[in-house]
């Protein structure tokens, strides 16, 4: 690296924004720093109807524009909330293009019709289920979500089916945290000796109370087998302004953490920064306060068509979570849910990233690319598939220690295949032939 510019490229991933980017909004012109940094400012100000994006952006938003955002309304699966924080680092000069705009404000424009082999519970987390909110699939790892709700709901949503309420194209059952059953799940663990592991996702943690963090997780580290729980929350990416100045809440997080150390366990976050657009001084500001407390955060990202399936992209990522004390621990291959064709890029693009990615910074700073496979095989190395037609887009794997002796199939999405190849898609016959040769050859 000689040249000027590339040294430059080199040092990007330090240089955070902290301008008072807010100020380009014109509902939020006369926002103060000290307003926009308040947690109860955000989350009054969060975005939740399609005609307040209108009111605050004035005449910034082409009619045609909003009006594609109206009639997505009619497809998503998901409501909408987005923090000010995130609205105002959208890109409104081309929101078609922005990658902020696509994860939490969907057009009806960007929607491609759902693979035929799309699934709800793409990853049947309901199927491995032996307690409501509660998946046990991995021997020592559950999966518990103790809360539906979110302080923003991303398009991309792998949980589309329960979280955020319901919307004009689905019925979801429940709303927020349903404490009454959590005690079921305590009792549920308690008789399973051989969960070491817990991960409290949902919806987010950032949603839950204080008081709702204290008592979940004084109740998991008191059983005496589970040795680590995760937080799994979005928030830091998308509201950084609650680490900073709810301090009931992070309070909450600093005891629990402090009370899994005495017993000589692990309380850590896992967080969700998808591209280096959500990443500004704010979130260095959070990520310093939780660093200082001594707790452990991993970032999980979402791979996705148009917001981060650039190799330049991913580096900068990468380099830039790293850079904030974050461990990069996963990329997912995009999961197989409703109203998601547009954001899911094709395997090879998975395999070539990791490729690219790997070697650009240390070992333990490097996202391992995954994909968790339909039908509840849970997570593969996006290289590890037994048998992949590409042309086809149709790939074959085996999870041996967690479904022995079964096969899983994902799908590349058909827009991104041949014509020859799409149009063998739409034949359902020569459709299911494909699959059972593809099949045939991994075994
Ligand atoms: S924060 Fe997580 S659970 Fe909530 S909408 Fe986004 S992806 Fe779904």
């Amino acid at each position: 690296m000689t040249d000027d510019h590339s040294k430059i490229r080199e040092l990007e991933h330090r240089n955070f924004r902290n301008d008072d980017f807010w100020k380009e909004i014109p509902g939020w012109s006369a926002v103060t720093r000290g307003e926009f940094a308040d947690h109860k400012w955000q989350m009054k100000h969060s975005i939740r109807k399609v005609e307040q994006v209108r009111k605050i952006l004035g005449s910034r938003l082409a009619e045609k524009d909003f009006n594609d955002i109206l009639e997505g309304q009619k497809i998503t699966p998901m409501n909408i909330r987005i923090t000010p924080y995130i609205f105002a680092l959208i890109d409104w000069e081309n929101p078609l293009d922005d990658p902020l705009r696509k994860q939490f404000l969907p057009m009806a424009s960007q929607f491609l019709p759902d693979h035929p082999m799309y699934l709800a519970d793409s990853l049947s987390e309901d199927d491995d289920s032996p307690v409501p909110m509660l998946t046990h699939r991995y021997p020592d790892k559950v999966l518990f979500l103790p809360t539906t709700i979110c302080p923003v709901y991303c398009s991309y949503c792998t949980r589309s089916r329960i979280i955020g309420g319901s919307t004009e194209t689905i019925e979801k059952e429940t709303y927020g945290a349903n404490q009454k059953k959590w005690d079921d799940v305590f009792e549920y663990l308690l008789q399973h000796p051989m969960i070491e592991d817990v991960v409290i996702s949902g919806g987010d943690a950032f949603m839950l109370t204080p008081a709702q963090i204290r008592y979940i997780g004084e109740n998991l580290l008191k059983i005496p087998h589970i040795r680590r729980i995760r937080l799994a929350t979005k928030g830091i990416a998308i509201f950084p302004q609650k680490i900073l100045t709810d301090d009931a809440w992070f309070d909450a997080v600093k005891h629990i953490h402090k009370f899994g150390k005495a017993f000589g366990k692990q309380v850590v976050i896992h967080t969700h920064f998808s591209c280096s657009r959500e990443i500004t001084k704010w979130s260095q500001m959070a990520m310093d306060k939780i660093f200082q407390a001594g707790i452990i955060v991993r970032n999980q990202a979402v791979l996705q068509n148009g917001v981060n399936n650039h190799v330049d992209e991913m580096v900068l990522l990468t380099r830039q979570v790293g850079f904030l004390n974050i461990q990069p621990y996963y990329v997912y291959m995009h999961d197989m849910v409703p109203g998601c064709e547009h954001f899911r890029t094709t395997l090879r693009e998975g395999v070539e990233l990791e490729k690219a990615v790997r070697g650009t910074t240390a070992g333990f700073n490097t996202p391992t690319f995954v994909c968790d496979l339909p039908g509840g095989g849970g997570k593969r190395h996006v290289a590890s598939y037994e048998y992949y037609d590409e042309e086809n887009g149709i790939s074959v794997w085996k999870a041996p220690h967690v479904k022995p002796g079964e096969l899983f199939t994902y799908f590349d999405p058909i827009g991104k295949l041949s014509p020859e190849a799409q149009q063998r898609w739409g034949d359902e016959k020569i459709r299911k032939a494909m699959i059972d040769e593809a099949i045939k050859k991994a075994r």
